[in-house]
C-alpha cells in the first residue's frame, strides 16, 4: 500500500500534491503529525478581498483538527470565523547546505502544509476546553495550577479550529547535492546543522517566595532541543 492510498493518509488532489521535488513529499498523517506536533509557531495564509495574508501565530493539534487563538479584535479571527478556506504551514530549519556552486546551495528543513475551512468555535464547553489546552498542550498539567478563566477573558478570546482537509509533508534531510564534476573543486562544502535550544528559565522576580517550579516542566531541559519537548508535550497531552 503506497502512501497515496493508505487509508492512514489523506485525499491527494490538485492542491495538496507535491510537484516540486516530489520524492520529498509524503501525505500520511504520521509524517504530517510528526511535523506539526514539533512546532508552537505556525503560518495562517488566507485571502481577504482578493489580497493574501500570512499570520504567525501558535497553533496546535487534537487529532485531525488544528486550533489556533487571540483576541477577538483581531482582523485575522474576524475574517476566518466566516468559515473562509485556509492553509496553515509549518517550517523547521534543520541544516544550512552549503555546496560548490550557488545553485546547489541548499537547506535541510521539514514543511507541512495544511488545507480545510476555518470555523469559529462556538460552543461554551469547547471554547473552554480548548482555552485549557492550549495551555497543557504545551505546559502539560499546568491549567490545573492556574486560577480559573474568567468570563471577560472568555469574550475576548477568538478560537479557530480548522479540520484538516488535505495535507503534505517535504521533507530534505541528506547532505550537499553538488553536480558530479563539481566534487573536484576545491571549495569547502557541507551542511551546517540548526537546532533551536532551551536555555536557562528567567524566574519572575515577582515570584512568592517558596514556590516552586511544578516538575512537568521537566519537558524543557536547558540544552535540550525545543522541538523534543514539543513532541513530548503532545504525547502527554493526548494521552491524558
Ligand atoms: C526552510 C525551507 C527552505 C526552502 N527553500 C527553498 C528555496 O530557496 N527555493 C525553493 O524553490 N523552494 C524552497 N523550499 C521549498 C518550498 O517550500 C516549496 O516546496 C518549493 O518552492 C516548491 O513550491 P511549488 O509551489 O512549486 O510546489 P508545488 O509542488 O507546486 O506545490 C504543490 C503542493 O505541494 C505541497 N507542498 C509544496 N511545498 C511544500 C512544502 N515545503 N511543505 C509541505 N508541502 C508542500 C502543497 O500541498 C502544495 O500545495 C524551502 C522549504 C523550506 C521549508
Amino acid at each position: 500500500m503506497t502512501a497515496e492510498t493508505s487509508t492512514h493518509a489523506y485525499p491527494v488532489t490538485a492542491r495538496n500534491r507535491v510537484k516540486r521535488l516530489h520524492e520529498r513529499g509524503s501525505y500520511d498523517r504520521d509524517s504530517v503529525y510528526a511535523i506539526l506536533d514539533a512546532a508552537m509557531l505556525c503560518h495562517v495564509a488566507y485571502v481577504i478581498d482578493g489580497q493574501p495574508y500570512a499570520t504567525p501565530t501558535l497553533f496546535w493539534r487534537k487529532g485531525d483538527t488544528l486550533y489556533w487563538h487571540g483576541s477577538s479584535a483581531s482582523r485575522m479571527l474576524r475574517h476566518l470565523k466566516a468559515g473562509t478556506p485556509a492553509c496553515l504551514t509549518v517550517a523547521h530549519l534543520d541544516g544550512l547546505v552549503l555546496a560548490r556552486s550557488g545553485f546547489n546551495h541548499s537547506a535541510n528543513y521539514r514543511s507541512a502544509m495544511c488545507f480545510g475551512t476555518a470555523r469559529l468555535v462556538e460552543d461554551p464547553e469547547e471554547k473552554i476546553e480548548a482555552m485549557r489546552d492550549v495551555i497543557d498542550r504545551f505546559y502539560p498539567g499546568r491549567s490545573a495550577l492556574l486560577r480559573p478563566i474568567t468570563t471577560q477573558e472568555a469574550k475576548a478570546t477568538t478560537i479557530i479550529a480548522m479540520q484538516i482537509e488535505e495535507a503534505a509533508a517535504k521533507v530534505r534531510a541528506k547532505g550537499v547535492g553538488d553536480d558530479e564534476e563539481d566534487f573536484a573543486l576545491p571549495i569547502w562544502a557541507g551542511v551546517i546543522p540548526v537546532t533551536t535550544m532551551l536555555g536557562t528559565a528567567e524566574t519572575c522576580h515577582r515570584l512568592v517566595e517558596g514556590v516552586e517550579k511544578p516538575e512537568t516542566l521537566s519537558i524543557f531541559p536547558v540544552g535540550g532541543k525545543l522541538d523534543t519537548a514539543l513532541l513530548t508535550g503532545q504525547r502527554i497531552y493526548e494521552g491524558g
